[in-house]
């Protein structure tokens, strides 16, 4: 279980304070229409020595400050206080639903998501193999007699905390280990974009390879989501035949068996199936109280007995949601400023995370206010006849659906009239390129964001 560790937070008032006066920076170095869709909703959520936490309504919000105003807010704040301070952006939704970063390749010697490690995962009978081979794996990069290890569980049970534990463990074993941590998603994305840059750049497509195929220990998550693109399995398989046969260790990770991922090729699957497959289960009671101490002391709140236990008949299906639970009751304990957790304050707190409260989004309702906006009758955005102009207001669509409304790939691309997941992962990095680089898109896609949501 973790560590405690030294915190010192700054009081909630001083952290208000702090953000307000970088506010009052902002203001004058971006457009009035920005300052209100992006920074108007943000909630200073906290500040530790050194980092700042902001709180925000979906993942749009988040991608906005992270990608187009982090080094604004990080100079701002090293005007006003004086340092500089790391600054995360969590969604409010997520705190009941929370969703775990993404860190691309990292080069040798950095940690990942520090926070996913092996001493804060909790053992029980639902993990203990998937965990045990981790750990074997992280501590015998090279000689690893599970090679693949193949993960594979539920959503939420603990598969990419594994895979960061197992990121982390390797590099205090092993210095100079060359790590890369991907998704599957992200991985079709960077050979798209290899595929597509082709025409300016003669070694792009080489580049892909040599990033891929040069590496000691390569973690991919969320394998399930390999069928879709031909030539993405066909690259993918030599990328592992080359890992393999020069005995570089490959982890993946699956919702389901490699017998049951759709679109699979056969070469693919034997060679999933060639190592060790190791599955996580959901958490039985005795597991789920675990979990919840574990979490729960790791920041510092004492909670009875009776309270976990109310949590554990009510939260059956997985960590993130037992983990989101624990997320919530501290944001409500300190926006009530108590440290002391009462049954009532953990009935809210659950009360929150089982009611959907918040407006069913679908790709349907967003496609409507982005035809309406851009002035297309109902059905061009989905259908294929249409000319070329429509594909930048679809791309918007698609990016939407993806940031706002937290959509599945495979869905949104079904839902477009039965395109291509890459199709969305394409529309979405061309959208985000946009909105870094051109005021227009940006103003756009801030009115279609407030459209879609009050919508
Ligand atoms: P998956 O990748 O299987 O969908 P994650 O690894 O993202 O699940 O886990 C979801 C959340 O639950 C993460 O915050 C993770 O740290 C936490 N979690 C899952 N299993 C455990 C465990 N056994 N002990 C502690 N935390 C866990
Ligand atoms: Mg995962």
């Amino acid at each position: 279980m973790q560590t405690n560790q030294e915190h010192d937070m700054h009081s909630k008032q001083d952290v208000k304070s702090i953000w307000s006066s970088v506010l009052t920076m902002l203001k004058e170095e971006i457009s009035d229409v920005s300052f209100q869709t992006w920074f108007e909703p943000v909630e200073p959520l906290s500040m530790s020595s050194n980092t700042l936490t902001l709180g925000v309504q979906s993942g749009i919000y988040k991608n906005m400050i992270m990608t187009k105003y982090y080094s604004l807010i990080e100079s701002a704040l090293v005007a006003v206080a004086g340092e500089t301070y790391q600054i995360e952006v969590v969604c409010l939704d997520e705190v009941s639903n929370p969703k775990p970063e993404s860190a691309p390749v990292a080069a040798p010697g950095k940690v990942f998501n520090p926070k996913f490690t092996f001493s804060n995962f909790v053992v029980g009978n639902n993990n203990s193999l998937a965990r045990a081979a981790s750990l074997a794996v992280s501590e015998n990069i090279g000689n690893s007699i599970h090679n693949p290890l193949f993960l594979y569980g539920g959503s939420g049970l603990g598969k990419t905390h594994l895979l960061h534990a197992i990121a982390n463990n390797a590099q205090l074993f092993h210095s100079n280990l060359k790590v890369v941590y991907i998704t599957t998603e992200n991985l079709m994305n960077d050979y798209v974009n290899a595929l597509l840059a082709l025409t300016s750049d003669k070694k792009s497509v080489q580049k892909f390879k040599d990033k891929y195929r040069n590496v000691d220990l390569f973690l991919v998550d969320d394998i399930q989501f390999v069928g879709g693109r031909d030539g993405f399995q066909e690259e993918f398989f030599h990328t592992f035949n080359e890992l393999y046969d020069n005995g570089r260790q490959i982890v993946l990770t699956s919702d389901r068996l490699p017998g049951e991922i759709p679109k699979l090729e056969e070469r693919l699957r034997t060679r999933f199936n060639m190592g060790l497959l190791a599955d996580v289960q959901p958490p039985d009671f005795e597991m789920r109280i675990a979990i919840l101490k574990s979490k729960i002391q790791s920041e510092y709140f004492d909670v009875d007995d009776e309270i976990l236990r109310y949590i554990a008949e009510n939260i059956r299906s997985n960590v993130r949601d037992l983990e989101g639970a624990v997320k919530k009751m501290l944001l409500y304990s300190s926006i009530q400023r108590t440290n002391r957790i009462t049954l009532e304050l953990a009935e809210q707190a659950l009360k929150d995370i089982f009611q959907v409260t918040k407006k069913k989004l679908t790709v349907a309702s967003i496609i409507d206010v982005v035809e309406k906006y851009f002035s297309w009758p109902k059905g061009s955005l989905v259908s294929q006849r249409r000319p070329k102009s429509v594909s930048y207001p679809r791309q918007i669509a698609m990016y939407l659906c993806r940031e706002v409304a937290d959509m599945s790939l495979p869905d949104i691309g079904r839902d477009f009239g039965g395109r291509n997941h890459t199709t969305v992962i394409h529309a979405v990095n061309k959208i985000n390129e946009d909105i870094r680089t051109k005021p227009e898109t940006e103003k756009t896609v801030a009115i279609l964001t407030e459209n879609v949501i009050k919508n």
